[in-house]
């Protein structure tokens, strides 16, 4: 644009909103005239208090958070959730049986939500994979799937899910099927269910109460890298496994409004510059409306291409965040897409390297303009190759 951004369609770190770029610029050198960085002041004073209570209070306003549920902003990335969550959830029965296996189940439906098995795993609980995508789908009926008698349910601890595979591109629209099974408060028969939102919080409003847990890293929709947001029911915390680490106890972050140590701070500042920035433009229904307009160009656009440009993806389950696509039967042209995209300001258009391709992640803050910039770009160079 005029102020020479460039299209960024990174899968994270990714764009943040100019708006909000323009008030840190402005903070960073002085916050609020008070003759100091944003990124200089004590996490403990009052500026900060305020900044991470309005941060807390405009995100329950967005998602319609209801106040059984304690909002967290904690560190080390989803990644540290995944072995958050086991430790949290797993020995609720009795937190100083250290020695008693539980079993989660696992939805796994790309490359994230298996990942999150394999940190469950290592923190002592037994994976019980109940449905398992290709890659490209999600299970079609999981209300279908062998979910075993009331005893052997009572058992699971949690059942785990990624709401939005980022690499791969597979979205759950709602919790569909799943839904007819679980009952009130987010439980399947008993076992609460927790959603890695990484890469689509945000993005949509969502039905808080039916889930146990909601966690995000911010960098994709909401902020920069460094802090995850963790949205928890009240009744879960209180039994992490003995022995827990603390950065990683929901309890002791809950207990000291995730303030036990010095927090990241700028990174939640930020996050809550965005909030309000969502709140401004509607809120996330309208939000939603703007990103189903962003993808569905895309998807029209590859749909439109005649087989030129392929999307792997179930339609049914495209993400409306990240859009793999390929050039079937001319590979080595891929590689020239993206090069001759950066050339053209379309930058970070390479897809994962564990799948190949091209990938646009557009997420909240990527413009309409940008991906209007992509689809002509995208008919040119197929006119051309
Ligand atoms: N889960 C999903 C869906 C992701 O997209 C990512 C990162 O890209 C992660 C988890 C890991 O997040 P982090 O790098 O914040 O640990």
């Amino acid at each position: 644009d005029s102020k020479g951004r460039l299209a960024n369609f990174s899968a994270g770190p990714a764009m943040v909103y100019e708006e909000v770029l323009h008030k840190c610029q402005l903070d960073l050198m002085n916050f609020e005239g008070k003759g100091l960085s944003v990124m200089e002041m004590s996490h403990r004073g009052a500026s900060f208090t305020k900044i991470i209570e309005e941060a807390e209070q405009d995100l329950r306003t967005l998602l319609r958070i209801p106040e059984t549920y304690e909002v967290l902003f904690m560190q080390g990335g989803a990644t540290a959730q995944f072995a958050a969550v086991p430790y949290n959830l797993g020995w609720r029965h009795d937190p100083s049986d250290v020695a008693y296996a539980p079993r989660a189940d696992f939805l796994t439906t790309g490359s994230w939500s298996k990942k999150a098995v394999a940190e469950a795993k290592k923190v002592g609980v037994e994976a019980n994979v109940l449905a398992t995508g290709d890659n490209k789908s999600i299970p079609s009926d999981v209300s279908a799937f062998d979910y075993g008698d009331a005893e052997t349910r009572a058992q699971s601890a949690y059942l785990h899910l990624c709401a939005n595979e980022t690499i791969q591109g597979v979205e759950f629209k709602g919790l569909g099927s799943l839904g007819s099974v679980v009952g009130k408060g987010g439980q399947l028969q008993g076992a609460p269910i927790v959603a890695d939102m990484s890469s689509n919080f945000c993005s949509k409003p969502v039905n808080v109460e039916d889930y146990g847990v909601i966690y995000a890293g911010a960098q994709k929709n909401v902020g920069p890298a460094g802090v995850t947001i963790v949205i928890v029911r009240k009744d879960l915390l209180g039994s992490p496994k003995a022995g827990t680490p603390t950065m990683l106890d929901w309890t002791v972050m809950s207990e000291n409004k995730s303030l036990y140590n010095t927090p990241p701070c700028f990174s939640i500042y930020v996050c809550g510059l965005v909030f309000k920035h969502l709140l401004s433009l509607g809120g996330l229904d309208k939000v939603e409306q703007i990103n189903k307009a962003k993808c569905g160009l895309l998807y029209d656009c590859i749909k439109q291409s005649q087989g030129y440009y392929d999307c792997p993806v179930d339609p049914k389950c495209r993400s409306a965040m990240n859009v793999p696509f390929t050039i079937p039967g001319h590979e080595d042209l891929e590689k020239v897409f993206v090069q001759e995209a950066e050339a053209a300001g379309l930058i970070n258009l390479k897809g994962h390297r564990s799948v190949g391709g091209m990938r646009a992640s557009i997420y909240n803050a990527m413009p309409m303009q940008g991906v209007e910039k992509l689809v002509a770009f995208m008919k040119d160079f197929q006119a051309k190759h």
